[in-house]
């Protein structure tokens, strides 16, 4: 490696506040590896492993920097005792074995409970459970492997729960009946909230780019939107909960909405401009990472071996409250509310480091 890049890498890593980045190697599996641990001041970081394709070494760094200074402000918001890490495998998921997979799991494990890890993008239920058989440090199973099983049921509730508290911020009723609703993504986190929404009489609108999942809905009371046309009408709330970026300058230019809630993360393609350019066009934008803290509040159960998932959703029902401090804050502290979640986040991670 170059001192340049040496350099870059470390500039990064400070710049960021990183505590660690972990660089993990196995010529012959082909396992090329990156673990991000932002901060630990709360608890041991918890985030997810995500396997892609990375353009190059550069773009995975930045990656397992980014997502995991995320899942420190994630977990901090959310009143959890734990800190913010990612891990990165790099290349095709045709490279993932039993022994890729495995292999990965001693190098978790060397890090003795520093970093617990969790599913993520293009990553398996076999493959955490593979992980699991080799690593204490591994969280997110099924039921019947110990687990608490799949989030998207917390991370939907969550998300239901933090669009009445925004309406309710915003007009003084949390009540979501008959108002217009547009969920960009059904897939297990849409389609739950989707319910919810149903179940209240709200008017809902749904896209996705892939049919089956719309077919999906138990409800035929929905409306389904072409993905060209979705930005026609006026909503009450949109609700974007398929993949990032989708709040971007271009979309801006077309979106006509009071609030957006939604569980997709890193939903804001750039987070100064865009979070600016959403509180000048006067949405209520809640932040994802406040507001889809569900999954990360199953997985911290598991984490701290409390299996009830009453105790999941009772926590996750906070979110309501959180929240309502965010925009009070951001509104106060004339913030965008993306800046104002991040600032309370860093508060308690600051407090605790005092202590
Ligand atoms: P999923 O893959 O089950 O669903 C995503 C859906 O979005 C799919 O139906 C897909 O076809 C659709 N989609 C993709 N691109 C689209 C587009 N351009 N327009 C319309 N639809 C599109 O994923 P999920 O588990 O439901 O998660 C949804 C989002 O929430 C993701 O961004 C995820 O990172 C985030 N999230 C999920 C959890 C969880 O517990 N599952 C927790 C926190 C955050």
């Amino acid at each position: 490696m170059s001192k340049d890049v040496n350099k870059s890498i470390f500039d990064l890593i400070k710049n960021h506040d990183h505590e660690q980045v972990i660089f993990c190697n196995d010529e012959s599996l082909g396992l090329k590896a990156i673990i991000g641990i932002h901060n630990t001041v709360l608890g041991p970081a918890i985030g997810g492993t995500r396997m892609w394709n990375y353009r190059t070494d550069d773009e995975a760094v930045k990656d397992a920097i980014n997502l995991s200074k995320a899942m420190s402000y994630k977990s901090s918001l959310a009143g959890l005792n734990a800190g913010g890490g990612k891990a990165v495998l790099i290349g095709d998921g045709s490279l993932k074995t039993e022994a890729y997979i495995k292999r990965f799991a001693e190098f978790i494990k060397e890090l003795n409970g520093k970093y617990w890890t969790a599913q993520d993008v293009n990553m398996s239920t076999q493959d955490i459970i593979w992980l699991k058989e080799k690593c204490p440090y591994v969280v997110g199973l099924p039921k019947e492997n110990g687990g608490l099983g799949d989030s998207s049921s917390p991370t939907a509730y969550g998300v239901y729960v933090g669009m009445k508290s925004a309406h309710k911020y915003l007009t003084g009723d949390e009540s979501l009946e008959n108002k217009k609703i547009l969920v960009q993504g059904v897939g297990n986190v849409g389609r739950k909230v989707v319910n919810y929404l149903i179940e209240e009489g709200s008017e809902v609108y749904v896209v996705d780019i892939n049919q089956k999942n719309i077919d999906l809905i138990s409800s035929k009371n929905v409306k389904v939107l072409n993905p060209d046309n979705i930005y026609d009408n006026a909503y009450d709330i949109i609700s974007p909960c398929a993949l990032g970026g989708t709040i971007n300058i271009d979309t801006l230019e077309k979106i006509n909405c009071k609030i957006i809630a939604g569980a997709a993360n890193n939903q804001l393609s750039d987070e100064v401009q865009v979070s600016d350019t959403i509180k000048k066009k006067n949405i209520l934008y809640v932040p994802d990472f406040l507001i889809n803290a569900g999954g990360i509040i199953s997985v911290y159960h598991e984490q701290i071996n409390d299996l009830d998932p009453k105790k999941v959703m009772k926590m996750t029902e906070s979110i309501y409250g959180k929240v309502e401090q965010v925009l009070s804050y951001a509104e106060d502290n004339s913030l965008s509310t993306h800046s104002a979640a991040i600032n309370l986040a860093k508060q308690r991670i600051t407090q605790n480091s005092k202590k």
